[in-house]
């Protein structure tokens, strides 16, 4: 009996497809059997909360369980004590899954509470959900390690990235070369939606102004004092009515961290830290040196001096539409998930702590976020600065309650409660089928090459505004 060549090059085909299915299928199954493993640790790294560049034991605990899943650890890489590249399997490509692991000061919030209720008054707290974000990745590194060894090639590796907070950690690992040699970068970001949109960042320059007077009596010497916290006022001042002359989507904060020690001492130090951002470096750089001029102007007119540290400095993100594609249709496969009732009612209650209505609704995190591109946060990121040197692609998971923005009390109690973890394992599920697919077929990382050369353009040089400072290993302290 003669079979039909093309018959049976298309049962062959759709065995293919069958085994990649299955093989997908028990890769996810694998994430969810070590779901509770994978809670307690998020959990823990939500409870040491620990700042920038001083996430010793949240980053010690990441590695150990990368250890115990079989990776390779280099640990205190590009002069950060809690930096740390692991590695599995051999050969190309090599993809890399990121995660972050710091903690935001003065968000100490319990768990799952939908009222202020600080564990340590002014302690740091996960506001941003970093402590999902690092367990997520290694969630899906681990799962995407054990497909790695059932049979297929290429080189897997963790980057545990200190300091996203305004350390600019990843730049420091930029810079030693530790993204040189890879070829696409997954990674994923807790939100209060579902969401593989290709999304792009401000760029944000970050310092602190130090500015030295001369200390007298405030009331007996006055004239022989020459005030600091007076230049800080005056830099402050100038810089407030700059923002009437700056493009519309600039963004520029700052906070008195030294103001002086008592009302009858004239200080003679004092200090302002400034974040300035915007979508566009070349025009970012343009206002850090108006910022910068106003601390001048601030020292000259009332005769102190002052000094600057830039601590950080990321770009915008460039997000690669092709791979958001990739992501988006595993994230779609992946799905979004349902409150129980208990969750229901701390949402419900949780939202009615948040100043404005909410935008999005208490179920929304069931479904996924259409994809869209275009958008621009007005946030910032140092996964900015990798996605200028290599193809990178990030999405969103539901871990807040909807309407509940980063950097607030209420995402901390998202970060430490169920939701948070519901959020995670979409993120972790959807990351490891994407960089399953990276591995799976090389027109991926071709494409997203293609785009990432297309819109840096011709003659484009990576130049961090960081120059060759060390990273600012205290800038928490
Ligand atoms: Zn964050």
């Amino acid at each position: 009996m003669r079979r039909n060549p093309v018959a049976l090059l298309l049962l062959a085909a759709a065995a293919a497809v069958s085994a990649q299915t299955d093989d997908r299928t028990a890769m996810l199954q694998g994430i969810d059997a070590k779901r509770e493993s994978y809670a307690a640790t998020a959990k823990q790294i939500w409870a040491f909360a620990e700042v920038g560049y001083q996430e010793t034991k949240s980053s010690a605990l990441l590695q150990q369980q990368l250890r115990a899943a079989g990776f390779q650890v280099t640990a205190g890489v590009a002069g950060i004590p809690t930096a740390f590249v692991a590695t599995a399997g051999s050969g190309k490509p090599i993809i890399g899954i990121v995660g972050e692991f710091d903690a935001l000061p003065g968000l100490s919030q319990e768990a799952q509470t939908a009222m202020r209720h600080a564990i340590e008054e002014n302690a740091p707290g996960h506001g941003c959900g970093h402590n999902l974000l690092g367990t997520g990745a290694l969630a899906a590194a681990v799962a995407v390690k054990e497909w790695l060894a059932s049979g297929h090639s290429g080189t897997l590796r963790y980057y545990g990235t200190p300091a996203e907070e305004g350390g600019s950690g990843k730049v420091y690992m930029v810079q030693a070369g530790l993204f040189k040699d890879v070829d696409a970068i997954v990674s994923w970001h807790p939100g209060d939606r579902n969401d593989a949109s290709p999304t792009s960042s401000t760029a944000n320059i970050t310092g602190k102004f130090r500015f030295h007077g001369i200390a007298a009596h405030a009331a007996a010497a006055p004239e022989r004092g020459r005030s600091a916290l007076d230049a800080v006022e005056a830099m402050d001042n100038m810089v407030n009515m700059m923002r009437e002359h700056v493009p519309q989507e600039t963004r520029i904060h700052y906070i008195i961290t030294r103001g002086g020690a008592a009302p009858n001492v004239v200080p003679d130090f004092a200090e302002a830290y400034y974040y300035a951002r915007q979508p566009n470096m070349k025009i970012l750089d343009g206002i850090w040196e108006r910022i910068v001029n106003a601390g001048k102007g601030a020292a000259l007119g009332t005769g102190t001096t002052m000094d600057l540290e830039v601590t950080g400095a990321v770009y915008n993100v460039l997000p690669n539409e092709y791979l958001s594609g990739v992501m988006n249709a595993n994230l779609e496969r992946v799905g979004g998930f349902a409150y129980t009732a208990e969750e229901i009612r701390f949402a419900q209650d949780l939202q009615k702590t948040l100043t404005d209505p909410p935008d999005v609704a208490i179920g929304s995190q069931e479904k996924v976020r259409p994809m869209r591109t275009g958008a621009v946060m007005s946030a910032s990121t140092d996964l900015a600065d990798v996605s200028w040197n290599v193809p990178t692609v990030s999405m969103t998971g539901a871990t807040f309650v909807p309407g509940v923005p980063a950097h607030s009390w209420q995402a901390t109690a998202c970060a430490g409660g169920t939701i948070g973890v519901k959020g995670m394992m979409v993120a972790a599920k959807s990351m490891a089928l994407t960089t399953v697919d990276l591995f799976t077929d090389p027109a991926h990382i071709q494409k997203a090459k293609a785009e990432l050369d297309a819109k840096r353009g011709p003659g484009f040089v990576y130049r961090t505004r960081l120059a060759d400072r060390k990273p600012a290993l205290d800038y928490r302290k």
